[in-house]
């Protein structure tokens, strides 16, 4: 029940209908007896300036932000946090006193994610695929903890560009780039301890596709972390299972991501577990949708 006391946030992206946000939100608002509604907010790319302003006219409480407009919310933000301006992207907003404060809590859940299953990044060497929006926060987040990080993408010039961006901020001697040229199976796979995925390859619906050589095993030693949450096993965690390396899906950072901002705007203690629960049963309503559509 919403009501005119009611406080809201909401998520800007293009398009949101697919977010699982709304239910994960809305289900922990409601388990701890807040009257505060989420709201998915559909935001036209050239409609970023106005969406942003109207947060505040609205009386909107704040809002997670997710593509395309991770950096185009930026310029229309009173105060971006050292860390959202460091990885160069904000996907929370929270509104005080009238004005809009950006963070970015993709990589400090990613880290969280890693840890709650029981991967500490301090000291380890990450190999990081992907040079995007969301490899910014990871490999910004996995740099800090003083993991080493080598940076791997499709495009080079990306991968180049954003190791220099991390050298700038102080990390260049734990950041590397290679060509993607040099083929994975060129790469000494024995430095490594962790391989993540921050490619969109694999994600719902191309999901016959894995960012990993499916003639190359995966080490057995090895952790790997598929951004990717829907479908929840990926090619490539199927290929990590394969050889006996352990496999973790992207639902939990989309949790600790989430659960983060929960704190944020509400100051209350985020229920992580039914926050997780909720996504999980929203991932699998959407894959029974999908089977009887099929
Ligand atoms: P993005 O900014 O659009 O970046 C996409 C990345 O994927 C780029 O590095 C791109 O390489 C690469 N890529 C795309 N298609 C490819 C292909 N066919 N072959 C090789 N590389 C390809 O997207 P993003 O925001 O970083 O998101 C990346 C993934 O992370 C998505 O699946 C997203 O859902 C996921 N994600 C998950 C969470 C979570 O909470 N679990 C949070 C954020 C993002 P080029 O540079 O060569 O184009």
């Amino acid at each position: 029940m919403t009501d005119g006391k009611t406080q809201l946030t909401g998520l800007i992206g293009w398009p949101v209908e697919h977010s699982f946000s709304p239910a994960m939100h809305n289900s922990a608002f409601d388990a701890l007896g807040l009257n505060w509604y989420y709201v998915p907010l559909p935001v036209r790319p050239g409609q970023v300036a106005a969406a942003v302003k109207g947060l505040v006219a609205l009386g909107f409480r704040g809002a997670n932000v997710t593509v395309p407009h991770k950096q185009a919310v930026m310029p229309h933000l009173d105060e971006i946090t050292d860390t959202a301006r460091a990885i160069g992207a904000v996907n929370t907003i929270v509104v005080e006193r009238g004005r809009l404060i950006g963070h970015n809590t993709d990589g400090s859940g990613f880290i969280a994610a890693l840890r709650d299953e029981g991967f500490e990044p301090s000291g380890k060497h990450a190999l990081v695929l992907g040079a995007g929006g969301a490899a910014r926060a990871i490999t910004y987040s996995l740099a800090k903890t003083e993991c080493a990080v080598t940076i791997h993408n499709r495009t080079a010039d990306r991968a180049k560009e954003l190791a220099q961006h991390l050298e700038s901020s102080g990390m260049g001697a734990l950041v590397a780039w290679v060509q993607p040229a040099s083929r994975l199976s060129d790469l000494d796979l024995g430095q490594f301890d962790l391989l993540v995925n921050a490619t969109s390859v694999g994600m719902w619906p191309h999901t016959d596709v894995s960012p990993w050589p499916g003639t190359l095993s995966v080490p057995s030693g090895w952790t790997v972390y598929d951004l990717v949450f829907n479908p929840a096993e990926t090619l490539l965690l199927a290929q990590a299972r394969a050889t006996g390396a352990a496999a973790i899906s992207g639902l939990g950072m989309l949790v600790r991501q989430g659960s983060i901002a929960f704190e944020m705007w509400t100051s209350k203690p985020p229920p992580v577990d039914l926050m997780r629960s909720a996504c999980e049963q929203a991932l699998s309503g959407h894959q029974k949708n999908l089977t009887k559509a099929g």
